[in-house]
């Protein structure tokens, strides 16, 4: 018996396009074998009915966010024009009370979500750090260690991009709600970072990466610390989400966000603005001029209230753009594409908008389906999101008998699934060429949901 298994499904996508009869072959190591012959002995897992896809690449979450979800939908009465003041609350509430083991417990709800929905890496903005009081835990990385063995317990692949957060805002007084989010100081910060980055050395299927939260939070003084940083972390931060961010970075320092970044050389090629809603034509060519990435988090976007992203004109100007779940309003990285297209055609008053204008049927959806694969691990430092030799087999597979797929050929099947699949469609997934979801179910589905319930209902009632 070898120790290579291979995957048989009716369609693979490899390269741009589905490929029937086409088989994928993974090595003990759970990398993607190059195509050949049926090797002898080989163990064979035929998926009739399936197509199979490379995993999806979640590029911005905060996993614990999956605990307000429905409960912020409304205007609190006394809240004035506040109309971010139910979001604002209920996130502080849970961030608040939440310990060790229940943010193990509520991420791992989020993230078996995830991995139900095709995705097999998340990019985790990880702001949750020291006790109740502000006090580092004893073990200062203990809440990121809950959130990673969340991650690994469901078998996703984590990049915990490790926040750093200094202050409620410029001229804005100390926010005692923010206790748990705030390091001292710019080498407290690393130093935690450091010691996270040593603590993961050889851990399969967890990385960690920098993550500035803003230029609200985070002041020019640590910027430019981190700015002098070379190293191969990639780099994370929340960009232009709303127009008061705008006008209080241009009231401190005389700069829109990424005219600031730009002075103080922050961006670059591993640089991920998360959101960039509200830049100018000059700020999208700072960051398509040094090919840095933007995740757009359309669904979070859509519901806060932010705006639209310009994807149109980032991707004119040479940024990636990849896709994110953020806030956890819901999980389900192709919606996140079809948003993404979908809003830009409401303002721009057009059709196909991203559409990289080849006159094929599938060239949009192509696109768009690479921004929730090779452009997330791109921006995430991650060697996945296609199946090409020796990259991690990480994937997912869809039922071609599905109602909402049905009907499909090889050549519209991708524009079908980035446009119209219903996520219940995802029936395999795997990770390092371990199958974690097997026709629709994971084997933590039952424990997790019960768990986060009894959670939910101690915050809640
Ligand atoms: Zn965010």
């Amino acid at each position: 018996m070898s120790d290579i298994t291979v995957y048989q499904p009716d369609l693979l996508y490899r390269l741009g396009r589905f490929h029937e009869g086409s088989s994928l072959q993974v090595g003990a190591d759970g990398r993607v074998l190059p195509e050949g012959p049926l090797p002898q002995g080989a163990r064979i897992v035929r998926l009739p009915g399936r197509a199979l896809l490379p995993g999806l690449v979640n590029g911005h979450s905060h996993a614990f966010q999956r605990l307000i979800r429905g409960r912020t939908e409304y205007v609190a009465s006394g809240s004035g024009t506040d109309d971010f003041w139910s979001w604002r609350e209920a996130m502080y509430r849970a961030a608040e009370a939440l310990n060790p083991e229940e943010v193990y417990t509520a991420s791992r709800q989020a993230f078996l979500e995830m991995v139900l929905a095709g995705i097999t890496s998340v990019g985790e903005f990880h702001y949750l750090h020291h006790q109740p009081d502000g006090r580092p835990y004893v073990e200062r990385n203990a809440l990121a260690h809950e959130v990673i063995r969340a991650a690994r317990d469901v078998g996703l692949r984590i990049v915990l991009l490790r926040v750093g957060y200094a202050r409620a805002g410029f001229r804005v007084p100390e926010n005692p709600r923010q206790r748990r989010f705030i390091d001292k100081d710019v080498d407290a910060y690393l130093s935690s970072v450091e010691e996270l980055v040593r603590e993961m050395e050889g851990q399969a299927g967890v990385s960690v990466g920098l993550a500035p939260h803003s230029v609200r939070a985070v002041p020019r003084e640590w910027l430019t610390v981190l700015a002098g940083i070379r190293g191969q972390l990639p780099v994370h931060m929340h960009v232009a989400e709303q127009p008061k961010e705008i006008e209080a970075c241009v009231a401190e320092y005389g700069l829109r966000p990424v005219e600031l970044l730009e002075e103080l050389g922050l961006l670059e090629e591993r640089f991920t603005a998360v959101h960039a809603v509200h830049v100018t034509g000059e700020e999208a060519r700072m960051l398509g001029e040094v090919n840095a990435s933007v995740c757009a988090c359309p669904s979070t976007e859509r519901n806060l209230g932010d705006g639209i992203v310009p994807a149109d004109r980032l991707v004119g100007a040479g940024a990636r753009l990849c896709l994110g779940s953020d806030s956890q309003a819901t999980v389900d990285l192709l919606d996140e594409a079809r948003q993404l297209e979908g809003h830009l055609r409401l303002s721009r008053v057009r059709r196909a908008v991203l559409d990289p204008g080849h006159g094929t049927v599938d060239g949009l959806a192509a696109r768009l389906f690479e921004m929730g694969t090779v452009n997330g691990a791109r921006s995430l430092g991650l060697p996945t999101g296609a199946l090409v030799p020796d990259a991690p087999a990480d994937f997912f597979t869809v039922d071609l008998h599905h109602p909402s797929l049905v009907g499909a050929s090889p050549s519209s099947l991708l524009a079908g699934i980035v446009f119209g699949m219903d996520k219940a469609a995802v029936r395999e997934v795997a990770v390092d060429g371990r199958l974690v979801v097997r026709d629709g179910q994971h084997p933590r589905m039952e424990e997790s949901g019960r768990d986060f319930h009894a959670l939910a209902r101690r915050l809640y009632s």
